[in-house]
């Protein structure tokens, strides 16, 4: 079976970041620091393709980095480590409801894969408990299902006002960062962003880009803070009650 995977790596950093496709529309990512050799896996809904991608590259798995308890971002959690051994870092909040946790994080907690750090970044609304692993250094934000390109995670636990404060730690971070997402769902939350910004030039050149990768079944993601600032609608709402407009009017669209 064989697994579209990308790289994407600039000259400066010392983090490898490879993106897994899984289940129908799900992205896994393979982080290897390379300096050290270290790996880390974000949000293993699945264990075969991870698995398929190591035993090709004749890599072992050091960690798995959860953002929250969904099972298609932690059902290859179990598998993963019973064959690597793997230490499984997610929320504290969570550790009662993610299969495997070893290590339960907190705001601002920094976690060591080999030499690369990452900072936590506790951001509630898709469930309450959500963090975004945010490597500073390499300008790469691993946000699980709290922002899409173009869209949010739906607020299964948390209030609108919950994830308008996580939106707004997120926007508060350098705009070249690169945000990997845990979903392939670009296209449709951009026709989305088109009915409530019909003249946003930003957005319908982004969406000519978007249909443009799709058309040839390549990821959108990652995408720059900087462009989701300019074309997501639920970022720019710039108040949680907008926000909460904004957030329902998509989901009676879906
Ligand atoms: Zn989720």
């Amino acid at each position: 079976m064989l697994y579209a995977i990308k790289q994407h790596k600039s000259p400066e950093t010392m983090l490898n970041i490879e993106l897994i496709p899984a289940f129908e529309d799900n992205y896994i990512y393979l982080l290897t620091d390379t300096e050290t050799g270290t790996t880390a896996i974000v949000d293993p809904g699945d264990a075969t393709p991870v698995q398929h991608v190591l035993d090709e590259r004749g890599l072992t798995l050091d960690y798995i980095l959860n953002t929250h308890h969904h099972g298609d971002h932690t059902g290859g959690n179990q598998a993963l480590k019973k064959r690597y051994g793997c230490t499984i870092i997610g929320p504290a909040a969570d550790k009662h409801r993610i299969p495997g946790i070893d290590h339960g994080t907190k705001e601002s907690d920094i976690v060591s894969i080999g030499d690369s750090k990452t900072k936590i970044l506790e951001t509630h609304g898709h469930t309450m408990g959500h963090i975004c692993f945010w490597f500073q250094d390499d300008r790469a934000l691993f946000c699980g299902d709290t922002l899409f390109s173009m869209s949010t995670g739906r607020l299964f636990e948390g209030t609108p006002e919950d994830m308008w404060a996580s939106l707004t730690k997120i926007s508060a971070l350098p705009d070249d960062t690169m945000i990997y997402c845990a979903h392939e769902y670009t296209e449709e939350n951009g026709e989305f962003c088109l009915t409530v910004e019909p003249n946003n030039e930003d957005l319908k050149a982004r969406m000519d880009e978007v249909r443009q990768l799709r058309a040839q079944d390549k990821p959108t993601l990652p995408v720059s803070l900087a462009t989701e600032k300019k074309t997501n609608a639920m970022l720019r709402a710039g108040s949680a009650t907008r926000y909460a407009a904004i957030r329902k009017m998509k989901d009676d669209w879906d």
